[in-house]
């Protein structure tokens, strides 16, 4: 993405959320998509209240991000393919982000796709770049909140969230939040 250009186009599919175990997780893999600049996440429909949570978050944060729940995840998988969206899997088994940020950062367009249990083998195959951030298991929060900001290179963070409700205005210490009137 490219403040000033053609901004990238970022999507996220979560996959193979454990009933109930996996809410927190999922609630916050999805505000760490919002809060970095992706535009949309794909999902099963496990907990609908995700659907509240977030647009709540809009409501009261700016921006238009998105939650699309989803049957059938490899169905996503095959519209983006043949849309010309490239497909990143975050997985530690993948290439070494340090390698391969560079490529990445030249896409037009990404599906982010990060799992929750065991991820089944046709996505390590069905991936344009399987990308491990570092080679050891952490999480999917971090894995997806590291790759979004070395694809974008910090300028996630001068993105403005539009139709807020409140903007924080950043202090050396302590907090400021300006409220704005929303006209619908
Ligand atoms: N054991 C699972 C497997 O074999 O796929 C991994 C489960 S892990 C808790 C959940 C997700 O976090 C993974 O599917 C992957 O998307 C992400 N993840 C965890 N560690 C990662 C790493 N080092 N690099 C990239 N993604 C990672």
């Amino acid at each position: 993405m490219m403040l000033g250009q053609k901004r990238m186009e970022i999507e996220v599919l979560r996959i193979g959320q454990r009933v109930v175990r996996d809410d927190r997780v999922t609630t916050h893999v999805a505000l760490v998509a919002r809060s970095f600049g992706a535009k949309k996440i794909y999902m099963n429909e496990i907990n609908p209240e995700i659907n509240d949570t977030v647009s709540k978050i809009n409501k009261t944060w700016g921006g238009d991000f998105e939650i699309e729940m989803i049957d059938d995840w490899k169905k996503i998988i095959r519209e983006k393919k043949n849309m010309a969206t490239k497909i990143v899997h975050l997985t530690m088994y993948g290439q070494n982000i340090n390698d391969i940020q560079t490529k990445l950062q030249n896409e037009d367009k990404l599906l982010i796709v990060v799992g929750a249990e065991k991820v089944p083998r046709t996505i390590y195959d069905t991936a344009d770049y399987n990308v491990a951030i570092g080679n050891q298991p952490h999480s999917e929060i971090s894995a997806l909140g590291i790759l979004l900001d070395r694809i974008q290179q910090g300028r996630q963070f001068d993105l403005k969230f539009k139709n807020s409700e409140r903007v924080i205005i950043p202090q050396e210490h302590g907090k400021s939040v300006q409220m704005n009137k929303l006209t619908d």
